[in-house]
């Protein structure tokens, strides 16, 4: 079956310290379950020290991409060769703190994930509804919309490093989880989406993994429900529980 995928996205968090003792957690943590993938996600400026210091089984990945592929005249941005000139293979695009603080379009995510993929990239593409929208019973509209610029910047044959991120943004960094049964309901009507849209085989292969207030305490219910293929924690990847949530992958 699939590998179970755990993501931790530090996002803009991590001094010197922390970064070091977030490496020694992890490498300290003894074997991790055998369909386990880690992925882990720290800033730029601590991307570099991770890759050297952190078990070989953690991949490590980027927080953002540039729009444009090729290093270059672009001050402040990196560019997808340079993240795999570094030997990192992961990126994360389109979390919804681009798309509401970067003004990150639909449509400039797609371009991102066509470039990430193209360079062979893995990526980790985030989905999900606001407050609003899910009150408005438009949770699955704003889905798609975000989805479908992604989906068709898939080259022929790269599916297989696609992850989608269902991360409803009410759920993020609020404590308040989606239920199992919510998050499911989702990740089951997205799974039939990309039925649709690229076909059986490739909708259950797939991983669709859930994000927003993932904690030790309630990992295990969400991981047991069919749709459900991993997560990615921010807050809680910063903490001792994070190989809680590592661990219910088993
Ligand atoms: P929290 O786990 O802090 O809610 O963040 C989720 C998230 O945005 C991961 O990308």
């Amino acid at each position: 079956g699939k590998k179970v995928l755990v993501g931790g996205n530090w996002k803009c968090n991590g001094t010197r310290d922390k970064v070091a003792s977030l490496i020694a957690m992890l490498n300290d943590a003894g074997e991790f379950p055998a369909n386990a993938e880690v992925v882990i996600a720290p800033t730029a400026l601590h991307v570099g020290k991770v890759l050297d210091e952190v078990r070989k089984d953690v991949n490590v990945s980027v927080q953002n991409l540039w729009s444009e592929p090729k290093a270059g005249a672009w001050t402040g941005e990196l560019t997808v060769d340079l993240v795999k000139d570094f030997g990192i293979n992961w990126c994360i695009l389109g979390h919804s703190e681009r798309r509401a603080y970067c003004n990150e379009t639909p449509e400039v995510v797609g371009n991102k994930v066509k470039i990430a993929l193209e360079a062979g990239m893995s990526v980790i593409a985030c989905i999900g509804e606001q407050l609003s929208d899910r009150e408005a019973n438009k949770t699955m509209e704003v889905c798609k919309a975000q989805l479908d610029p992604i989906l068709k910047a898939i080259p022929e044959g790269a599916i297989g490093r696609v992850v989608v991120a269902y991360e409803p943004v009410w759920a993020i960094g609020t404590g308040v989880t989606a239920t199992p049964d919510q998050a499911q309901d989702t990740h089951k009507e997205l799974r039939a989406y990309l039925s649709e849209v690229v076909g059986p085989k490739d909708a259950e292969a797939v991983r669709i993994i859930y994000g927003g207030s993932v904690k030790g305490a309630n990992c295990e219910d969400l991981i047991k429900k069919a749709d459900i293929d991993g997560f990615l924690v921010g807050g809680a990847s910063l903490k001792d529980e994070f190989k809680q949530i590592i661990a219910s992958s088993a």
